[in-house]
């Protein structure tokens, strides 16, 4: 039995490490990104409420990213913890979620949300939290596949490859938000002790 499910958390880790995985994920969530903002936008009733919706969508997704890199993908949750495994072992492959997987909970929070909130709130705030989502994305795909030359792009990046190296600091992909906050920004031990 427990062959049997590391065998099928193998082929499942496999298949959403495909390239056709990666990149539906990303147009079915750019989809919804697009269709949630649009709905929200619609639906406010004052404009002020648009930018407010959008930044704090933004710096959930933030918190969201930051959750789930420490507590779920460093973690002995086979989904999780497998895929990103490999993403540590091969840094250039196409390692990700299952592509429906961002969208489903993108469209239950909304779901949940309106319940308690004006949906035209909801809708732009997750709406915002899936393009953070994207954003994520594309910034790991680019820190592994493009070498900065500009200096603050070099700094960023720099960042995650500490990571590479040093897995229990510097969870924040796009920002090092919650790592300052949370206390697991990566520190250089000095070695030349005085
Ligand atoms: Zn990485
Ligand atoms: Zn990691």
């Amino acid at each position: 039995m427990r062959s049997y499910l590391r065998a099928s958390s193998d082929a499942m880790a496999r298949l959403f490490s495909s390239r056709a995985n990666y990149w539906a994920e990303f147009f079915l969530d750019g989809a919804l990104t697009v269709l949630l903002v649009y709905a929200g936008c619609r639906l406010v009733e004052s404009p002020w409420i648009i930018p407010l919706a959008l930044v704090l969508g933004l710096l959930l997704f933030s918190f969201v990213e930051y959750f789930f890199h420490r507590w779920m993908f460093h973690t002995r949750i086979p989904l999780f913890e497998r895929g990103h495994r490999m993403h540590h072992e091969n840094p250039k492959g196409y390692d990700s979620l299952p592509f429906f997987l961002p969208a489903v909970v993108a469209i239950g929070l909304a779901a949940l949300g309106v319940l308690v909130m004006p949906a035209g709130f909801v809708f732009l705030m997750i709406g915002a939290a899936t393009f953070g989502y994207i954003l994520y994305g594309l910034s790991h795909f680019t820190i592994h596949h493009v070498r900065f030359r500009q200096p603050l792009l070099m700094r960023w990046a720099a960042l995650h490859h500490i990571h590479h190296h040093h897995p229990k600091t510097n969870f924040g992909v796009t920002s090092p938000l919650w790592d300052i906050l949370l206390g697991t920004r990566y520190v250089r031990r000095n070695s030349a002790k005085t």
